[in-house]
């Protein structure tokens, strides 16, 4: 896809900043539609139950036998016959022999002659005869002989067989999102392996020869890499198995050796750094050449510059981030993380946006979405308000790290004023 002469401008200094080039940028919405059209999605693999927790099947899972499998008692009491208790009250107990015991568990369960009762636990099978159980409180408790003071109607107290599923019903099917209560449903139907679609396996690189691994101390000129910690996390709160592979230093060769050798168990790829328009600017440069990765002009702030596209025979998807943090995690949310959600077969891949009330003034730059970082109140009458945290530097990670949400404002707007409504995506840790 490439950019038409109809989209908006940016001026944008060029290397030697003296001379100015205009050149078309894409509005946010454009990019994330080209994002999530090239997104496709990652085979299904079969995963044992546990495993599978969050992710959603990819097969339909049917009940091999009824649900459950057998007519139990709902309570504990007296397994009895309807009919021996028609005249049964408070005044006039109906006293009935106690012909034995049925435990949950039991495995074979004596039939029950007329006018004879057993006495049985919650999940132990009605026996042959009996048609309803007694609740406990509603007799005497007695253990040879029991008063019971109420009549049962048939099949009271009893749970069916199958009156949760029938033999041969679909218990799940594709697109299923696999909670605890859907886990605890295919392990009842006796399924302890299941076929979903997988977490999709997401490779992180910083490059940048100014970047130190975590650990050691950074002396002149030299930066603590961070924003491999903060997108793996945040590709993980995706849904993602992320992997950090380290530090690439501002080197072609190194870069495409690098990205060669993770493409094969990668299903995403996000770099960070080398992205804008300086001399060694090596992503830019490196994967420009291949054809298959655009730099574009964003109509965002931070993230303005970043790239897409894809490498390899298998067309992975790569990201190509800014290496400034907050630019890094605000391009993340706005167009990684719904490719993730898209891989993870997700039909809603966006994070729920909410309407907060601007506690001070913003501004915001016309023509530009901006993502500004932000700590969201819940205030006691239950409504949402919101104040800016940091300025605007993409370097500042401090700020980054007091913040729980971005406040978007969007292209046409200039000026939030205090007390107006303002949309803010929450940043708080999701569900994996
Ligand atoms: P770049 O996009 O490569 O021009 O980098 C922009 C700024 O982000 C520079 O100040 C870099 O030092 C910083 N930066 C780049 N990568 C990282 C990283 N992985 N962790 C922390 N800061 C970074
Ligand atoms: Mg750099």
């Amino acid at each position: 896809m490439t950019d038409n002469g109809d989209l908006p401008t940016e001026v944008v200094p060029d290397i030697g900043g003296a001379a100015r080039s205009r050149r078309p940028m894409r509005t946010v919405a454009e990019q994330l539609s080209r994002v999530l059209d090239t997104i496709g999605s990652v085979d299904p693999i079969e995963l044992a139950l546990l495993d599978a927790q969050g992710l959603l099947l990819a097969e339909q899972v049917m009940a091999d036998a009824p649900l459950p499998g057998f007519d139990n008692a709902a309570m504990d009491g007296y397994a009895v016959r309807a009919v021996d208790l028609k005249q049964a009250s408070v005044e006039h107990p109906v006293a009935l022999p106690v012909v034995g015991d049925v435990l949950a568990g039991q495995r074979s369960v004596a039939g029950m002659g007329p006018g004879l009762c057993m006495r049985i636990m919650t999940g132990a099978p009605i026996p042959p005869g009996a048609d309803a159980v007694v609740p406990l409180e509603h007799t005497d408790g007695g253990v040879a002989r029991v008063a019971i003071s109420r009549p049962a109607r048939t099949g009271d107290c009893v749970r069916r067989a199958g009156e949760d599923l029938a033999a041969g019903a679909l218990a799940l099917g594709p697109g299923a999102t696999l909670g605890p209560q859907q886990l605890a449903l295919l392990a009842a139907v006796g399924h302890d392996r299941v076929v979903v679609q997988p977490r999709p396996r997401v490779v992180v690189v910083s490059t940048g020869s100014e970047l130190v691994d975590v650990g050691k101390r950074a002396g002149l000129g030299e930066v603590v890499d961070c924003n491999s910690y903060m997108l793996a996390a945040a590709a993980r709160d995706a849904g993602a198995d992320a992997y950090r592979v380290g530090i690439v230093p501002d080197d072609h060769a190194r870069l495409l050796d690098l990205l060669d050798s993770q493409l094969l168990r990668s299903d995403l790829i996000i770099t960070t750094g080398g992205v804008s328009l300086g001399a060694f600017d090596i992503v830019k440069d490196a994967l420009g050449q291949l054809g298959s990765v655009e730099f574009t002009s964003i109509a965002m702030e931070p993230g303005s510059s970043q790239g897409f596209g894809t490498l390899g025979r298998d067309r992975t998807p790569i990201f190509c981030l800014p290496g400034n943090p907050v630019a890094a995690l605000v391009s993340f949310e706005v167009f990684v993380r719904p490719a993730i959600r898209k891989l993870l077969g997700k039909r809603n891949v966006h994070r729920q946006n909410i309407q907060a009330i601007a506690l001070e003034r913003m501004d915001s730059r016309d023509g530009k979405r901006e993502f500004r970082r932000g700590l969201l109140h819940r205030e006691p009458d239950g409504r949402y308000s919101v104040s800016l945290v940091g300025g605007r530097g993409s370097h500042l990670v401090a700020s980054l790290a007091a913040s729980n949400c971005l406040v978007i404002i969007e292209e046409d707007v200039t000026e939030v004023v205090p007390g107006a409504r303002v949309t803010v995506q929450p940043l708080m840790l999701a569900q994996r």
